[in-house]
């Protein structure tokens, strides 16, 4: 019987999310999380008309998330995070032997969107300084239809250049759409390429609720673009992606008393990341820390493996970035409530 299964997907290992990682940590510094719930959202939800299909893109969530990106509510697609907009987006352009394009070390999840629906992808790593390699870029854009770029870029933790962006999306008009990934933008919120969407059709840019707004559980995302693109990814979309308690927890997030504390919790983040890094500076196994203007460090260590399982043990769980390309002895940390990054520098500084 397993025959029946497409042969592409046969071959196919399941995506290792942080959450199936690592089940028995009590510091979670491993997926980019905010540290704390937002509880008390709980206390203002009121749950009525659950017998009821929800809206399929609610109007109240589209012109609030508009208004706080800054562009046209008809320029705004809700999604189940920003990974369904990830797919939706192949799922969209691509079919046969059109690829997509990625640049790693990078987010997992264009490659695992694209296998999965038997769409071959195309490599072309950063440069040494994590930056675009535009020059090898243009030679490899034969077929592709998709290019996929993070910037912030996880697990880096860098913006890429914006005048290397706008080079990028110069190249490419009439060719291939380029996606910019800004799941990290709000810690950064000025480098967004948001207001570049009148001057490139091309330019499609994706966003999420589930780190600096701190749901990741709601799944709740955003694809930013052109009208005639979010009006061909409404066409491919589920007819009722948005569930209603998402909807409802989106609406107070969005809130300007949202937006407030969300910018609130964006502060201390950046605080509490600065204590870290300094800290981490000062260790002996450390061999460098990458700057960052996101919500995680990558960390070099001279033993890196010996680190994590180290932390792991301890119960502090942390992403290995052994496998990445280019990030032998690297663990991306996330940052955590300061008690957790406190226990962390203890137990590094105790090794
Ligand atoms: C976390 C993340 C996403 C999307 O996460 P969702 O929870 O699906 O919204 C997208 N891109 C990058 C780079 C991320 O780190």
């Amino acid at each position: 019987m397993q025959n029946l299964i497409n042969p592409h997907i046969r071959q196919l290992t399941p995506y290792q999310s942080a959450r199936k990682i690592g089940g028995n940590g009590t510091i979670w510094l491993n997926a980019n999380e905010y540290p704390i719930s937002p509880n008390e959202l709980l206390n203002v939800l009121t749950l009525d008309n659950l017998n009821r299909y929800p809206e399929p893109q609610p109007t109240s969530i589209i012109n609030a998330y508009a208004n706080y990106a800054k562009v046209n509510a008809n320029q705004v697609l809700i999604t189940r995070g920003g990974d369904e907009g990830i797919e939706l987006i192949i799922r969209t352009f691509c079919q046969n032997d059109d690829c997509i394009l990625y640049c790693p070390p990078t987010y997992g999840m264009y490659k695992v969107s694209a296998d999965t629906l038997n769409i071959q992808s195309k490599i072309v790593p950063l440069t040494n300084e994590f930056g675009l390699n535009l020059n090898d870029i243009e030679k490899n854009l034969e077929k592709v239809k998709v290019i996929f770029i993070c910037s912030p870029n996880n697990p880096t933790g860098n913006l890429l250049k914006r005048e290397d962006i706008i080079s990028l999306l110069t190249m490419t008009k009439d060719k291939a759409m380029v996606v910019v990934d800004e799941a990290y933008i709000d810690f950064c919120f000025e480098q967004s390429l948001a207001n570049e969407l009148s001057n490139f059709d091309n330019l499609i840019i994706i966003r999420t609720l589930s780190k600096a707004f701190a749901l990741a559980s709601i799944r709740c995302g955003f694809v930013l673009a052109n009208e005639w693109v979010i009006q061909s990814l409404q066409k491919v979309i589920a007819p009722y992606p948005i569930p209603t308690p998402t909807a409802l927890i989106a609406d107070i997030a969005l809130s300007d008393d949202g937006i407030k504390q969300m910018s609130d919790k964006v502060a201390i983040t950046l605080d509490n990341k600065l204590w870290l890094e300094n800290e981490l500076k000062a260790l002996p196994i450390v061999k460098k820390c990458y700057a960052s203007v996101a919500n995680f460090i990558l960390v070099e260590f001279k033993d890196g493996q010996a680190v994590f399982d180290y932390l792991w043990e301890k119960g502090i769980i942390a992403r290995n970035q052994h496998t990445a390309l280019n990030l032998t002895n690297c663990i991306r940390i996330s940052i955590g409530t300061m008690d957790e990054n406190k226990a962390l520098i203890t137990a590094l500084k105790d090794m």
